[in-house]
């Protein structure tokens, strides 16, 4: 079986981790990574939520912080603040320095990002395959208005230094407009057997990778079932602030609501399937009306056990609504 996910960071990484334990050596996973979150910084590439699916699966994540390298040391950072250049509210450990400057070294050369995204997944080997959703640049911006006026920040500034504690009044993919997929995105979905939509952020990590042009239409195309697993659980993001850039997009922090924004393949839309908590077991009947198969079942990712779980079920789901 060829299964396709969408992933940002976290919320898509844990999911994969699950995902990988109920497959058969024989099944191949395919993820499209987001890189609307990259920046750069210290004249190094950074790509997050590639490198967080990366460690993720690779065991070398940070575990209790989710992203980052686990036993990190900050010599680096504390050396470049004692210099007095920042930014200081992104942390980058030392070990993590390395993946960026194999990355930046590598771009240099003039590999694209998605021969150097494999490059380090041979060290790391997550057991998918890892792509870039492009190797053309493209940076989520958000417009703002705080104490120095309307202006646009960064989507790192506005998650990482501004904890998204300003409304964010519109969400921007710069570059998104003119990239093109990464090779073997179009591929990957037009074989996939199954595609799936982790609970990651809709907007600014699954809503970012639909943003490049082909990926939309080839998912819209494609003759695998598409299911997703809502993020929002109890009309709250499980963690961190994904409500925050939902309101910038008109949605409401909630399961169905989010389900209606993805929409019914019968309808325009791109999924099939759509999972919700057992506490939003009410919300059932309104996705179910908007043309989406739904089942409530437990998606909190509590430990890798609970989230292969979720895992099944939304490759249950994905059977029962193949066409
Ligand atoms: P990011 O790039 O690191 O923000 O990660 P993603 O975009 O892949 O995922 C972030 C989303 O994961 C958050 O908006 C949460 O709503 C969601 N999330 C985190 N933990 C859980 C969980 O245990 N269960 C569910 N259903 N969603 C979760
Ligand atoms: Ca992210």
């Amino acid at each position: 079986m060829r299964i396709v996910a969408l992933a940002g960071g976290i919320g898509g990484a844990r999911f994969l981790r699950g995902l990988k334990e109920i497959v058969s050596p024989a099944d191949e996973i395919t993820v499209i990574g987001n890189t609307g979150d990259d920046i750069h910084l210290f004249g190094l590439k950074v790509c997050p939520d590639l490198d967080t699916v990366m460690y993720t699966l690779g065991g070398g994540i940070h575990e209790e912080q989710g992203w980052g390298r686990a036993d990190e040391t900050w010599s680096v950072k504390d050396e470049m603040k004692a210099y007095g250049v920042g930014p200081e509210w992104f942390g980058l450990g030392d070990r993590d320095f390395a993946t960026h400057i194999v990355r930046t070294q590598m771009l240099g050369a003039g590999y694209p990002l998605s021969a150097v995204t494999e490059a380090l997944c041979d060290r790391w080997q997550p057991g998918v395959r890892l792509l870039p959703m492009s190797d053309d640049r493209v940076e989520t911006h958000v417009r703002i208005t705080d104490e120095q006026g309307p202006r646009v920040v960064h989507f790192q500034e506005y998650w990482v230094r501004l904890h998204a504690a300003v409304a964010a009044e519109a969400i921007v993919p710069v570059g998104a407009d003119t990239a093109k997929p990464a090779p073997g995105v179009l591929e990957a979905l037009a074989a996939a057997d199954v595609i799936l939509f982790p609970p990651s952020n809709p907007v600014v990590s699954i809503g970012t990778v639909l943003a490049v042009p082909g990926i939309r239409e080839a998912v819209r195309a494609a003759a695998a079932p598409v299911v997703g697993l809502s993020p929002i659980i109890g009309g709250a993001p499980v963690r961190g602030m994904a409500d925050k850039v939902l309101a910038a997009v008109g949605v409401e922090a909630t399961a169905d609501a989010v389900a209606l924004h993805y929409g019914s393949r019968t309808a325009e839309g791109l999924i099939d399937g759509w999972l919700v908590d057992t506490a939003d077991a009410a919300s059932v009947a309104a996705v179910e009306a908007a043309g989406i198969s739904c089942r409530a079942v437990p998606l909190l990712m509590t430990d890798t056990g609970a989230t292969a779980a979720m895992a099944r079920e939304a490759l249950a789901l994905a059977e029962s609504v193949r066409r």
